[in-house]
């Protein structure tokens, strides 16, 4: 049974389907209600740890999401963009996974900026990717159960997979996992091509990310904030923000307010261990504003370990 129907549950309940293991998912919030839902969602290795397991995860997911890049249901789309910066910057730490990461002509740069990056990477339109997943896994033979669990090992299967984000603070009594607030506004996208990441902008975190309709705009990372209220100082913020980088966005009619609480931890958590009463579980969550980046590679190795625990060749 896998705790969990953001994109790590969808995604590892998908992949153990296809490996012939008769998965099925308890979540106590569906897509559009969870975290999943509100990320941007563009391929970047962001808040999530440690640095070498991150890059291989997220080396893997790129090269799926490429393949589904193909199929347009799926939401997923290759676009070019730039990472901007104030100050001269090494090549970034994740280049191995991106085929295409060059340094930024002066052309390329908003105004302000010294430095940056353009590179092609996957965006993934997460209202329509989400419910792709939802259907890639009914059609798979799952079932989802709208419910929520006070503990892992109330979860009545001989294998329990926790894929339960934020929640894994209270489910696994894990105090490490900490919420990292992010507030986004969501705009009608008013022809922009290409993606911008700002992330020192010294004002804050400040990125555009296009999609087929909307451009989603950002962003905060408050770290153990909790709070689910967009503040509307932070929204004003954020737009003028994003029009200093990309003018266009001026006067651009906005479509709604979004917060999501992005599951931070030290360390992602993907391990086998056995609960108190026997019950063998693995853990897959703590993806921190990783989550969709690491997706398939993580599901991929959570399979793995759930093979392991079956006693099943890996
Ligand atoms: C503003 C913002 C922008 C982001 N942008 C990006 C981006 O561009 N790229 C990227 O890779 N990542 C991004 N992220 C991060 C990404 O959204 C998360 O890493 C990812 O969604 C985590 O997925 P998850 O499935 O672990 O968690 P969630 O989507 O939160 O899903 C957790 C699931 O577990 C269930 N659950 C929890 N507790 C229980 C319980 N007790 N009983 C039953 N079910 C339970 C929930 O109901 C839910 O179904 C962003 C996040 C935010 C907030």
């Amino acid at each position: 049974m896998v705790i969990g129907c953001g994109v790590i549950g969808l995604t590892t309940a998908i992949r153990l389907r296809e490996a012939g293991l008769d998965a099925n998912i308890i979540a106590a919030a569906l897509p559009p209600d969870t975290t999943s839902s509100v990320a941007a969602a563009i391929w970047y290795p962001y808040k999530a740890y440690p640095e070498d397991r991150v890059l291989a995860w997220g080396k893997h997911t790129f090269e799926e999401f490429v393949s589904l890049s193909a199929l347009p249901e799926s939401g997923v789309r290759m676009r070019e963009g730039v990472e901007v910066y104030r100050r001269p910057v090494p090549d970034p730490w994740w280049k191995d996974a991106v085929p295409d990461v060059r340094r930024c002509t002066k052309e390329e740069l908003p105004p302000g900026c010294r430095d940056g990056h353009t590179f092609t990477v996957p965006i993934i339109e997460m209202p329509v990717y989400l419910g792709y997943l939802m259907w890639r896994f009914a059609a798979a033979g799952g079932s989802v159960e709208h419910r929520a669990i006070s503990s892992l090992e109330e979860v009545g299967s001989r294998m329990v997979v926790n894929c339960a984000g934020l929640g894994a603070r209270e489910i696994a009594s894990d105090e490490r996992m900490v919420p990292i607030r992010g507030q986004v506004v969501r705009v009608r996208n008013p022809g922009i091509p290409r993606f911008i990441l700002d992330e020192d902008n010294p004002e804050g975190l400040t990125y555009v990310v296009p999609r087929s309709q909307d451009c989603v705009l950002g962003g905060t990372a408050d770290e153990g904030d909790w709070n689910l209220e967009p503040d509307p100082e932070t929204s004003a913020s954020i737009l003028r923000r994003c029009a200093e980088l990309e003018s266009k966005l001026e006067g651009a009619e906005v479509l709604e307010h979004r917060i999501g609480l992005r599951p931070g931890r030290p360390e992602v958590r993907l391990e086998l261990e056995e609960l108190p009463g026997g019950l063998p579980c693995v853990h897959n969550y703590g993806h921190g504003g990783s989550g969709v980046t690491l997706s398939w590679g993580c599901a991929g190795e959570a399979v793995d370990l759930v093979r392991e625990a079956l006693g099943r060749p890996v």
